[in-house]
């Protein structure tokens, strides 16, 4: 096992202090970066370029999310030349598969392209988490999954990301985005889903400027006097709806369908119900955003008609997600049509696996059409999308991760 390198940055004592303009959106990469991450920063209107101090007499210039993340000591080197177990994806899905492959005494790297604890970091309350009867806000799961992680000899390595992969020597030969090749015995794709876009004109170069995607737990309270709009009609948009309503004058939520009972859970929709500053408006599209720099007005369209523009500085977008797989389309790797990976008994038609597969046994539960390379969490096939779900399968893809390595290699 290896002895954890990375520093604990979530149990800093200096408060990181931000400043800046916060219509710049470099600005709100940072809050977002550091709130998933579980760091504590303060954040102080100034007009120029972007300031972080880290410390007394440490202070970064401009800088961008990886040099924050660099000077942190988040971003950290490999210290193998090959792993037992490479794992995609630091969501919780890969962070409980990390936990225990590690504390199992499998040498285990997660590799994670942006901030620990995926879609769950995002999240201001998960509500129906097993034993959290008040709720677990999802950034002190993922920074106390992530130590957890450390304390069993994880390699973490932040900002990096799993870009291709090549199948050889019953190994995985993983390219990351900075060009290193990442060897592994087995791995578990633990890479989630990413939003969906709108899909609208200038939706770019709105983004951090007005338009986010997500609950926007870093920007809620910036958001005092504010008139902001949610868009999507599902627990994700409901959630950030809730959260943006304890600090928002007013909150809107624009939803496609004539209801939120097919969508969202009913404790949701009772207090989207029950409170004062939440307005939904049903049957309606958001069709033109516009602004100079930054947002100041969206377009709707309800019921197929082209209503008026609607004065805001801030739309959340939380429409549901597409799985982050594009890094196994020239694999053998079989995918749905929407891209999420099929695993275990899926892949097989009339009981037999595709012809991809070579082994005399069927594949193993959550285990892909590539042998030792698994799936866990929301990027699989019918995945349940919930962080239970997700956990549940990262620790279970583990006991496999055991089973196909005593197969192959005795
Ligand atoms: C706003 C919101 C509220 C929610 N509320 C609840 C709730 O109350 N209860 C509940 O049970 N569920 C809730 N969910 C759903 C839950 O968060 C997800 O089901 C869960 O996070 C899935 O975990 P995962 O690990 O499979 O994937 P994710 O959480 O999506 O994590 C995937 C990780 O992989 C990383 N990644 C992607 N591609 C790569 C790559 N190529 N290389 C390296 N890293 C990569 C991503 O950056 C991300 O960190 C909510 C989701 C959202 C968005």
């Amino acid at each position: 096992m290896t002895s954890p390198k990375n520093v604990s940055a979530n149990k800093r004592q200096d408060t990181i202090k931000l400043r800046g303009s916060k219509s710049d959106a470099k600005g709100y990469e940072m809050r977002d970066f550091l709130q998933r991450s579980g760091i504590s920063f303060e954040w102080e209107e100034q007009i120029g370029t972007l300031t972080v101090e880290i410390s007394a007499g440490k202070t970064l210039d401009d800088p961008n999310v990886t040099d924050l993340a660099r000077a942190l000591g988040l971003v950290i080197e490999p210290s193998c030349a090959e792993y037992d177990v490479s794992i995609y994806g630091a969501g919780p899905a890969g962070l409980s598969a990390a936990v225990y492959a590690a504390s199992e005494g499998l040498s285990t790297v997660l590799i994670e392209k942006h901030a620990v604890g995926g879609q769950a970091g995002t999240t201001s309350n998960i509500e129906n988490y097993l034993g959290f009867p008040e709720g677990l806000a999802g950034v002190e799961l993922a920074s106390r999954a992530r130590e957890q992680a450390l304390k069993f000899g994880v390699e973490i390595l932040m900002m990096r990301e799993g870009v291709k992969a090549e199948f050889q020597d019953n190994r995985i030969h993983a390219e990351l985005a900075n060009g290193k090749i990442m060897v592994a015995r087995s791995n578990i794709c633990a890479t989630g889903v990413e939003w969906h876009r709108l899909g609208l004109e200038r939706e770019q170069h709105f983004l951090g400027s007005g338009l986010y995607y997500g609950a926007g737990v870093s920007e809620a309270p910036l958001c005092k006097g504010e008139h902001v709009y949610v868009v999507g009609g599902g627990n994700s948009a409901g959630q950030a709806v809730m959260h943006l309503a304890d600090h928002a004058d007013q909150v809107t939520m624009v939803v496609r369908g004539p209801g939120l009972a097919a969508s969202m859970s009913r404790y949701l929709q009772e207090r989207i119900e029950k409170t004062s500053n939440v307005s939904v408006i049903y049957n309606a599209e958001i069709t033109a955003l516009d602004g100079d720099d930054r947002l100041s007005r969206i377009e709707l369209t309800r019921d197929g008609e082209k209503t008026s523009w609607w004065n805001t500085g801030r739309l959340f977008v939380a429409i549901g997600g597409v799985p982050h797989t594009e890094w196994a389309k020239d694999t053998d790797i079989i995918r749905d049509k929407a891209g999420y990976i099929v695993t275990g008994p899926d892949l097989l038609k009339n009981g037999k696996p595709p012809d991809c597969w070579k082994l005399n046994r069927p594949p193993h539960f959550l285990e892909s059409s590539v042998p030792g390379s698994f799936a866990a969490g929301d990027v699989r096939h019918r995945s349940i999308k919930r962080v239970a779900t997700a956990v549940g399968e990262g620790a279970m893809a583990v006991a496999f991760v055991h089973r196909y390595l005593s197969e192959t290699y005795g």
